[in-house]
């Protein structure tokens, strides 16, 4: 019998686990601290090359969580348009800032990928700007006729 290396690791996380989460945890904070400088030293370094990344990041996760809502191509579910920056997430029922004020997500991309972690729920739809401002207003006592 060949001692399988791979197996035995698995075991030993999967009995220390509670401990070695604890341990880890500690051990990673401890390690930030000493090493603040040149962390920060690093970023600066490549802080084009990491808004460029965390740019293209943020794009992917829009356009991924409004085509799942869009059933498709992005686009606005009541002019229709396709241009994406001017496209958002609308909440169907109302009390979008409410559910994120709930969640303690300040909205944008994280709260996108919220939805995406909990496999997209319903209740949402994809508008452009002015079609969100104008379903807005109409729901307003002031504006109503
Ligand atoms: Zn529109």
């Amino acid at each position: 019998m060949t001692f399988d290396k791979r197996k035995y690791v698995k075991e030993y996380y999967e009995k220390h686990k509670e401990h070695l989460l604890v341990y880890h945890r500690e051990y990673n904070k401890i390690w930030f601290q000493k090493n603040k400088r040149r962390i920060a030293d690093k970023h600066r370094l490549h802080k084009e090359e990491r808004n460029k990344m965390d740019l293209q990041r943020r794009k992917k996760v829009k356009i991924e969580a409004l085509s799942h809502y869009s059933g498709g191509i992005p686009k606005c579910s009541f002019c229709g348009t396709t241009e994406l920056v001017i496209l958002c997430l609308d909440h169907i029922n109302g009390g979008g800032r409410t559910e994120r004020r709930k969640l303690g997500i300040s909205g944008g991309v994280n709260f996108l990928s919220y939805l995406r972690s909990h496999n997209y729920p319903e209740g949402y739809q994809v508008l452009c700007y002015n079609c969100n401002a104008r379903k807005t207003f109409s729901e307003l006592p002031a504006f109503q006729p």
